[in-house]
């Protein structure tokens, strides 16, 4: 803009800057995921993740009936400080904090470079790179902006915070009553365990986050969802399904069963498939929701804990 005084163009330049993210890598999977690596303006990278979860469909004369679904995995750091064993992105350290900007600037970039205008369902996710929690005014901030109407307009009832369990912050996060759905990144039902795999659990531990969950405005229609780590002979007998019941006893909750994938130093071992659906049966029987991980964009490393650190470690 030529037509405005030259001292307001580089006030403009300087503050307000409009190209924040650029996309240096994208990698497709089959399944229709698109996992980007974005480069921000002091050239630190972050990545985001499109899942394709439903397809569009059409009638027999060709007309879409109904339109695709997508789930948007945002990064809220670049690196992250929890630390939890099984992850990629810990490995890499903690670089930085995003700002409010850079995490909208994720969503309309994977709207605007898949063409998703607003009548299209999108859910988003933060749980891409880093503790959501851990940057929790700007992920606010963010959340409000993109949940306005003369925003982006995706209300914060298709919004979900995924959280390592920093109780003292799911606590303040249920004092501001916005409609955000919240998952849980439980993982084991003895605090010997989920402190190996989630070191911070010494500090925030599963009782603890138990009871902020319990004081958590859930939306009527939905659910908190406790992902579990499932692990060979660790945690994948009747006996933790008991314990987690237990533990879930009160909450409206939804389990979502992950296979264990080992990585190279590790002695864990990835579940069988028949333990697993025992596990899934059991608590089912007992009155608990529970779905086995559809674990979309695997060939391209889109799963949570996998972000980032490929790139440095080809
Ligand atoms: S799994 Fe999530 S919380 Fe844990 S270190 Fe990785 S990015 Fe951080």
């Amino acid at each position: 803009m030529k037509n405005i005084p030259k001292q307001l163009q580089q006030t403009l330049q300087e503050n307000y800057p409009i190209d924040i993210l650029s996309v240096i890598k994208e990698e497709k999977s089959l399944d229709g995921s698109i996992k980007y690596l974005f480069k921000l303006q002091d050239n630190t990278t972050v990545e985001s993740v499109l899942l394709l979860m439903k397809d569009k469909q059409k009638d027999q004369q060709g007309n879409i009936i109904k339109s695709e679904k997508y789930t948007f995995c945002i990064s809220s750091q670049i690196g992250c400080k929890v630390g939890c064993s099984f992850c990629l992105t810990a490995k890499g350290g903690f670089t930085r904090d995003l700002s409010a900007a850079e995490i909208v600037a994720q969503v309309v970039y994977l709207k605007k470079l898949n063409n998703i205008d607003q009548d299209k369902s999108v859910n988003i996710v933060y749980m891409g790179m880093g503790e959501p929690l851990d940057n929790y005014d700007n992920v606010i901030q963010a959340i409000k902006i993109i949940s306005q109407e003369s925003g982006l307009s995706i209300n914060t009832r298709r919004q979900t915070i995924s959280t390592s369990g920093i109780s003292s912050k799911i606590d303040k996060l249920a004092q501001e009553n916005l409609g955000i759905q919240l998952a849980i990144s439980l993982h084991a039902v003895d605090d010997e365990l989920r402190s190996e795999l989630i070191p911070m659990n010494k500090a925030y531990n599963i009782q603890s986050i138990i009871d902020a969950v319990k004081k958590f405005p859930v939306d009527t229609r939905k659910r908190v969802m406790f992902e579990y780590l499932v692990i060979k002979d660790k945690n994948d007998d009747i006996k933790s399904a008991d314990k987690l019941i237990k533990l879930l006893d009160g909450i409206k909750a939804k389990v979502n069963l992950i296979y264990f994938n080992p990585y190279p130093g590790t002695t864990y071992q990835r579940p069988s498939k028949t333990k697993m659906e025992k596990f899934k049966d059991h608590l089912i029987k007992k009155g608990v929701v529970c779905t086995i991980r559809e674990s979309k964009g695997l060939d391209i490393s889109a799963a949570c804990g996998q972000l980032k650190e490929k790139e440095n470690l080809e």
